[in-house]
């Protein structure tokens, strides 16, 4: 872990004032790295029948994808409002630094589906708690979420359920 949370860059006041951005591109320009990240997120979930992972535009899509593989499940982008191409619902919801919506394809899960979502930090929860009402619109169930890293002042794993709440680095 200690060489993990040496490469995960502190950006100041990024993208406003006031917000420490962490940086994970480092870490995905490193294979060995971003092959024990996905190892470490994927692994709680391994053997619970996860069949769709859910990542979050847009550093949810670079961890998500290949911890879909490594599950053997199916992979659904969560995006940003307008980007999806096939009819879609949204969810809106308010940012640390904003106020936005995420939206997820009307088919992209099946009723009962057990679903895994992914992104890369958890903060105020505000985001994955938004994509949680995507999948519960469609009947999906959500076994859990996986996060590379938690900020844990600002108390989002309570917001989803903390049993529910797996990380490799909390702050
Ligand atoms: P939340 O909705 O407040 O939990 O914020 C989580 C969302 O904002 C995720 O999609 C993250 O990628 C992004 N985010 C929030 N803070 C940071 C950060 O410090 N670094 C990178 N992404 C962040």
């Amino acid at each position: 872990v200690s060489d993990l949370q040496a490469v995960l860059r502190d950006v100041p006041d990024f993208p406003k004032p006031g917000i420490v951005f962490k940086d994970i591109t480092p870490m995905l320009a490193d294979p060995r790295l971003f092959g024990r990240v996905v190892n470490a997120m994927a692994a709680p979930f391994r053997g619970q029948h996860i069949s769709k992972v859910v990542g979050v535009e847009s550093r949810g899509f670079l961890l998500g994808a290949p911890i879909a593989l490594a599950l053997e499940a199916g992979f659904v982008p969560a995006r940003k409002p307008g980007k999806l191409p096939y009819k879609r619902i949204v969810e809106r919801y308010s940012l640390e630094y904003g106020a936005d919506g995420v939206e997820m394809h009307e088919d992209a899960i099946l009723k009962d589906e057990r679903v895994l979502v992914v992104d890369d930090v958890l903060a105020t929860g505000g985001t994955a708690d938004a994509t949680a009402r995507l999948i519960g619109q469609l009947g999906g169930h959500i076994v859990g979420y996986s996060f590379l890293i938690t900020l844990d002042f600002l108390d989002g794993a309570k917001r989803l359920g903390p049993d529910k709440v797996t990380s490799v680095i909390r702050y």
